[in-house]
């Protein structure tokens, strides 16, 4: 088995999600304008290291979209996408605080590391550069909304960052953040990942892989505050026997679970 980080993020949230998902092969519809938008401007930011026409790559990949059945949140457009991100891709640029020696090399970059028990986990790293002139391992990511970085620190806590500093063995670790609002934002928060992060992170990883090999899919069921993983599962349906909401939010692949670790490559 190849195992990911969205693998195992997906497990520790709940079990039984993980079994329709990567077992019985339930996959949710791809109707988040947001995370499709999201690939297609990580595609831009590679042109813009490899010094292509950023701009022209994100209107030729968000144009592919353009008809697409999304459902878009409220105010959203296919419109409003691109101009915010061209807007976002201007202020990057002008910042230059980011840079990439080797793109061909140093962006999506794969790790592949053999676990204890003959299993493999694989990891595509967004990018490994400087952010302010340190040496680091970076995630892009585009959101709506800011990310929390108060108190200093607290992004040290970051399952994803702690993971890439795992696989790669690289303590410094950044996250950039293209906020897509009205005035179009840009974070780019820094982190340390200790030594004893990485090793707690390899022995969640361990008996993680453990309990799916044993069959343990228990359902971590929960509709409460601060609990309440069932009320955003795209699995819902098939919890509660509900055709329509099945119809509506999944589609089923059987059969191709030794393709799941391509889900990190969309992360
Ligand atoms: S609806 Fe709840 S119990 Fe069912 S798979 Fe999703 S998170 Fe788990």
């Amino acid at each position: 088995m190849v195992y990911s980080f969205t693998q195992i993020s997906q497990y520790l949230r709940c079990p039984r999600s993980y079994r329709y998902r990567y077992l019985d092969g339930w996959r949710e519809k791809e109707t988040r304008a947001g995370m499709v938008f999201g690939r297609c401007f990580e595609n831009a930011l590679g042109a813009y290291f490899r010094r292509e026409d950023c701009g022209a790559v994100l209107f030729q990949e968000w144009a592919a979209y353009r008809d697409a059945p999304f459902a878009y949140k409220r105010a959203e457009t296919w419109d409003r996408f691109v101009h915010q991100g061209i807007h976002l891709l201007e202020r990057f640029v002008q910042a230059d605080r980011v840079r990439i020696d080797n793109p061909t090399k140093n962006l999506q970059v794969k790790i592949l590391q053999t676990l204890p028990g003959g299993s493999e986990f694989i990891a595509y790293l967004d990018a490994i550069g400087e952010v302010d002139g340190v040496p680091c391992v970076i995630d892009w990511k585009t959101t709506a909304s800011r990310y929390a970085d108060d108190p200093e620190g607290l992004l040290s806590l970051d399952p994803q960052l702690i993971c890439y500093s795992w696989i790669s063995g690289i303590s410094e670790v950044a996250l950039i953040v293209f906020v897509r609002k009205h005035a179009p934002e840009i974070q780019y928060l820094r982190a340390s990942i200790s030594e004893e992060q990485r090793r707690e992170f390899g022995r969640l990883v361990e008996t993680t892989v453990h309990q799916i090999e044993s069959g343990h899919f228990n359902p971590h069921s929960g509709i409460r505050f601060p609990q309440n993983g069932c009320v955003s599962c795209s699995h819902l349906g098939l919890c509660l026997g509900n055709e329509q909401l099945i119809a509506a939010n999944l589609i089923r692949r059987a059969g191709a679970t030794d393709l799941d670790w391509l889900d990190e490559l969309m992360d």
